[in-house]
C-alpha cells in the first residue's frame, strides 16, 4: 500500500507577504481555526515574520489503511496526521476515530493542539490525526486491526521524540496500547513514550483518563473565583457525555456545582435539582445512550445547550454553538471543554450579549498536561502517584489561567483573544530564536 505525503511547508515570508488564506474549499472548521489565529494576528500587534509559517500545518500525511473485517472482506479506511508546527518540542496531539474526519479537521485540531501546549507552557509542538471510521460499528477485532494499520502507516513520523499521539473522540486507552504494541514490535523495545493515555497496566499515568476533565473544573473554579462566586452556587448543562463530558461532569458534581442537563449524541437529560452523574454515567456506559435514564425529563440535544443554567459547557463537537444557536443560549459563561465548539459568528453574538467563554486551549488543556506528565514518566520509568499528578495539573492550570485572566485585563480583551495573543507569541518567539533551517 502506498503512503501519500503531502509536504505543505511554507516558505517563511517576511512582514509583507500576507497569509496563507483560508480558501472557501476549506471545511468550515479549519477556516474558523484561521479566522481567530489571524484575527489575533491583525489586532493584538504580533510580530508579523512568522505569520505566514504558522498559517498552515508544517506536514499532513495521508494514509490508507486496508484492514480484514470480520466478515472476510476487505475495507480501506482513509486516515491522516497533521503536524502544525514544533517549534517548542516534538508533535503531539490526539487521535480521532469518527465518521467526520476529514483533512481539514484534522489541520484545524493541529493549529489549536499547538496554541494549547504553548499556551500552558508544554514542550511540544501541536498535531493531530484521525480515521475516517465509526467506531461503534467496528468489532474489537476490527478496531484493533485498523488501529495496528494506522499506526503502520503514519509511523515514518511518529515517535518519542518526533510526534506523541494520545486519545480523542473514538479511542480510547485500549486503543494507545496497540499503539504502543504495534510501535513497540516493529523497533523490536518498549517504547512507552510514543503514545500517551495508555491504561496505568502498560505504564501510563494514573489520573490521565480524567485529566480533560479535572482541567475543565480547575478553570472554572478559578474563573468564578474572580466573578466571587463558587461552584456550590452554579447550575452547569454539559452537552457531550464521553471521557471530558463524564469526568467534568462528575467532577464539578463532586463539588457541589450542580449538574442539571447532560445530553449526548442521540438524547438528552434534564433535572432542575440536579442529576445523579455517577448514575448517569454507569447508564451511559451501560447502554450507550441516556435514553430512559430514570428520574430525569428527556429532552433534546439543542435544549441542552440552551436551557436555564449558569454555566453551559459543549464537551462534544466542533462547531456546535453557531449563529442559530448563540441568540438563545441563557447561561452566562461557556466553559469549552471540547475543541472548537464556538464559531466565530457566535463567538461574536456571545460576547455582544455579555456572555464570558473561557476558550478552548485553556479550559481543555489538562488532558495534555497530564499526557506530558506521563511521557516524562514514561521516558524516566519512574512513576508518580496520584497526588502528585493532580497537584502538577492544577499548578499548570492555575497558572495558565492567571496569565490569561491578567492578559484579558491588560488588553481590554475577552479570554480567547488573550490566550491565542499569550499562546502564539510563544511560538512566534520560539520560532525567531530558533531562525530558519537551512
Ligand atoms: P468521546 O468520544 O469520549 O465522547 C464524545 C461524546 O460526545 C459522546 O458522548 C458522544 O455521544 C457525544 N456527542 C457526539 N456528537 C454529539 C452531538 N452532536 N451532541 C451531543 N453529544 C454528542 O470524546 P472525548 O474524548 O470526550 O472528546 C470530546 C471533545 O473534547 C472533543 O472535542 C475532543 O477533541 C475534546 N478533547 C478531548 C480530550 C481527551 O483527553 N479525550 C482532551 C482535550 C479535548
Amino acid at each position: 500500500m502506498t503512503t501519500a505525503v503531502e509536504t505543505d511547508r511554507l516558505t517563511p515570508a517576511g512582514p509583507a507577504t500576507p497569509p496563507a488564506p483560508a480558501t472557501p474549499q476549506h471545511s468550515k472548521f479549519w477556516q474558523n481555526a484561521h479566522y481567530y489565529f489571524d484575527r489575533v494576528y491583525q489586532n493584538m500587534g504580533l510580530d508579523q515574520t512568522w505569520r505566514a509559517v504558522l498559517a498552515a500545518p508544517e506536514r499532513v500525511l495521508t494514509v490508507s489503511c486496508p484492514v480484514r473485517m470480520d466478515d472476510g472482506k476487505i475495507q480501506v479506511f482513509s486516515g491522516y496526521r497533521a503536524q502544525h508546527n514544533n517549534a517548542l518540542g516534538p508533535f503531539k496531539g490526539g487521535i480521532r476515530f469518527d465518521p467526520s474526519v476529514d483533512r481539514d479537521e484534522v489541520m484545524a485540531l493541529a493549529m489549536l493542539q499547538t496554541w494549547k501546549n504553548a499556551l500552558v507552557g508544554l514542550p511540544f509542538g501541536g498535531a493531530k490525526g484521525g480515521v475516517v471510521c465509526d467506531p461503534r460499528k467496528l468489532s474489537l477485532g476490527e478496531k484493533e486491526r485498523l488501529t495496528r494499520r494506522y499506526c503502520s502507516e503514519i509511523m515514518p513520523i511518529i515517535g518519542p521524540e518526533e510526534d506523541i499521539p494520545a486519545p480523542d473522540v473514538g479511542t480510547d486507552a485500549q486503543v494507545m496500547s496497540w499503539f504502543l504494541d504495534t510501535y513497540s514490535m516493529m523497533v523490536g523495545h518498549q517504547v512507552l513514550g510514543v503514545v500517551t493515555g495508555k491504561p496505568v497496566a502498560l505504564h501510563g499515568s494514573v489520573g490521565r483518563e480524567e485529566a480533560t476533565g479535572r482541567g475543565v473544573m480547575n478553570v472554572l473554579r478559578k474563573f468564578l473565583t474572580t466573578q466571587n462566586k463558587s461552584l456550590e452556587q452554579v447550575k452547569v448543562a454539559v452537552q457531550g457525555f464521553g471521557n471530558v463530558g463524564f469526568h467534568t461532569a462528575r467532577l464539578l458534581d463532586d463539588r457541589g456545582a450542580t449538574v442539571i442537563a447532560i445530553s449526548e449524541r442521540k438524547s438528552g437529560i434534564f433535572c432542575s435539582s440536579g442529576i445523579d452523574v455517577d448514575a448517569a454515567g454507569a447508564f451511559y456506559r451501560d447502554r450507550g445512550t441516556l435514553e430512559d435514564f430514570p428520574g430525569c425529563e428527556q429532552i433534546g440535544n439543542e435544549e441542552v445547550l440552551t436551557c436555564e443554567c449558569d454555566v453551559l459547557i459543549p464537551a462534544a463537537m466542533e462547531n456546535t454553538i453557531d449563529a442559530d444557536v448563540a441568540p438563545h443560549i441563557r447561561a452566562q459563561t461557556v466553559c469549552e471543554a471540547a475543541n472548537g465548539p464556538t464559531t466565530p459568528e457566535a463567538d461574536e453574538i456571545l460576547k455582544e450579549r455579555g456572555i464570558t467563554v473561557l476558550p478552548d486551549i485553556l479550559a481543555n488543556a489538562g488532558g495534555v498536561t497530564v499526557s506530558y506528565f506521563e511521557w516524562v514518566q514514561g521516558l524516566q520509568n519512574f512513576f508518580w502517584d496520584l497526588k502528585r499528578v493532580q497537584d502538577e495539573l492544577q499548578k499548570v492550570m492555575d497558572q495558565a489561567f492567571d496569565a490569561v485572566n491578567a492578559k484579558a485585563d491588560e488588553a481590554d480583551c475577552d479570554y480567547r483573544t488573550a490566550a491565542y495573543t499569550l499562546a502564539i507569541s510563544k511560538v512566534a518567539e520560539a520560532c525567531r530564536l530558533r531562525g530558519l533551517f537551512p
